[in-house]
């Protein structure tokens, strides 16, 4: 990986906080420019994958269309990452599993406070919700995890670099704890 590597990412069921915190890289992100092209990312707006050297997945998968996404991503990325809790266990959207997904989307559009016009959404342009949220190992077969809600800029950046340089990963045990 010592020439300038292709990077793709994706948000999957996720709140984009991994993505936001990667933009916490903050100036470091011209030297990233100048390490890697990006691919399918929400910086660019690119919503298909090619073939790439590295993908990142943020989120649980939640959905069709993720499990859709996700593969994708595993057929084109050489290595593929899980970085944030959502990714790696399933995170705050895996919280709806103790529930049935009848009672997920009565609670959200029906009885819960506030609602005007109780009405479960059925367009069927809607991806079909899974009954649960999975993590993204349990789909595919995923290289590396990182850890954290979202991990900082600065885990991000010592990963990715290391990645990128063909380093081995050595990312300190204070970028990952969460005590
Ligand atoms: Fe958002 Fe945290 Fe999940 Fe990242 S791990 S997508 S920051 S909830």
């Amino acid at each position: 990986m010592a020439e300038k590597i292709r990077l793709a990412t994706a948000s999957l069921a996720g709140c984009f906080g991994c993505h936001m915190s990667f933009l916490d890289i903050d100036e470091r992100i011209l030297q990233l420019v100048e390490l890697v092209e990006f691919d399918r990312s929400p910086i660019n707006d690119i919503k298909t994958v090619g073939e790439c050297d590295v993908g990142i997945i943020e989120g649980g998968v939640g959905n069709a269309e993720n499990v859709e996404v996700l593969r994708d991503f595993r057929r084109h990325c050489k290595v593929l990452v899980a970085i944030g809790a959502c990714a790696v266990n399933g995170g705050v959207p895996a919280m709806r599993n103790p529930f049935t997904l009848k009672e997920c989307l009565e609670e959200s559009y029906i009885h819960g406070k506030g609602i005007e016009n109780p009405q479960i959404p059925d367009d069927p342009e809607l991806p079909m919700l899974l009954d649960k949220v999975h993590p993204v190992h349990e789909v595919v077969k995923i290289d590396y995890f990182l850890p954290g809600c979202p991990p900082s800029g600065d885990t991000i950046w010592t990963f990715l670099t290391a990645l990128i340089e063909g380093r081995p990963i050595d990312v300190a045990y204070t970028q990952i704890q969460y005590d």
